[in-house]
This record gives C-alpha cells, sequence and structure tokens, in this order.
C-alpha cells in the first residue's frame, strides 16, 4: 500500500481494505433502504424515525436509507474485529475501493439529502411543501 503523509493511502487489491488505519467507521453504524416517502402518512412515519436518538435518514441517487448508529457488539477497543474469521459476508464484502467503496475512500459522504434529525426534517418538508404550493399556483395562474 502506498501511503503519502496526509493523503489517504493508495492500496493495492491483494492487500485487503486499509480498516487499520480507519477508525472502524463502518463498524458503527448500520443502514438499511426504505421505500420513498409518498403519502403524508410516510413522510410522517421518517419525522418518527428521526425523533430518535442515533438516527439519521439519507437520500443517494433517489434511493432511501435509514441510519441506525450503534457500534457493533464485536468491535475491539483497538478498531479490531473480534470475530473476523465469522465476520458477517457484508463485512467482508466492503471497504474496497471500486463500485460501492467503503466510506474511508469516500471522505466527502456527499448524499442528496441528509437528515440527522426530525427538526432537519420538518424544515425540508416546509420548504417542499411551499415549493410545491408556489408551483401549482403558477401552473393555475398560466392556465
Ligand atoms: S471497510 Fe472502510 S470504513 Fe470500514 S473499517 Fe475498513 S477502511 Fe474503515
Ligand atoms: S462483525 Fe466485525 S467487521 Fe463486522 S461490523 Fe462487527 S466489528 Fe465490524
Amino acid at each position: 500500500m502506498l501511503h503519502e503523509p496526509g493523503k489517504p493511502p493508495v492500496p493495492k487489491e491483494e492487500d485487503g481494505g486499509p480498516c487499520h488505519l480507519c477508525n472502524a467507521a463502518c463498524c458503527r453504524y448500520f443502514a438499511l433502504q426504505i421505500d420513498k416517502p409518498k403519502a403524508k402518512q410516510d413522510f410522517d412515519h421518517i419525522r418518527w424515525y428521526l425523533c430518535h436518538e442515533g438516527v439519521a435518514v439519507w437520500v443517494d441517487d433517489g434511493d432511501w436509507y435509514l441510519e441506525v448508529r450503534t457500534v457493533c457488539r464485536h468491535l475491539q477497543p483497538d478498531n479490531t474485529c473480534g470475530i473476523y474469521e465469522t465476520r458477517p459476508q457484508i463485512c467482508r464484502d466492503y471497504g474496497l475501493p471500486g463500485e460501492d467503496p467503503c466510506e474511508f475512500f469516500t471522505k466527502d459522504m456527499e448524499y442528496d439529502l441528509y437528515f440527522p434529525d426530525d427538526k432537519t426534517f420538518d424544515t425540508w418538508y416546509a420548504e417542499r411543501k411551499a415549493r410545491k404550493k408556489a408551483k401549482k399556483h403558477k401552473k393555475r395562474k398560466a392556465a
């Protein structure tokens, strides 16, 4: 692995993921894809998720995800995996740059939308509603 000071290392496929240089970011949460909200009730459910500590919702390429920030019970104090030999497949597949690189490589973690709590979601929802209303008004005027 190449490692220039101040820059992320450039890993070689055969070395595996550079997990020894990371604070095990991916072992501190899990995320599940959820249905894209359509009805008013769907938005209210998302608001409810976001009322809980350690929960975030984000949108990436139009897909919606629920993120639960909780540390894996097998993560060791030195950031190594306590069940390395029998770790789940998803942990094995994650980490190398390629089609779906882990957050070690995608430091920017840019999402289409990111809601860390219900307050942020409420603000976005109110703005969305106002935008929709204005659009409808404009359409009516044009007709
Ligand atoms: S897979 Fe990526 S994010 Fe996870 S510990 Fe390894 S380098 Fe860090
Ligand atoms: S099982 Fe091991 S690799 Fe997988 S999340 Fe837990 S500590 Fe990380």
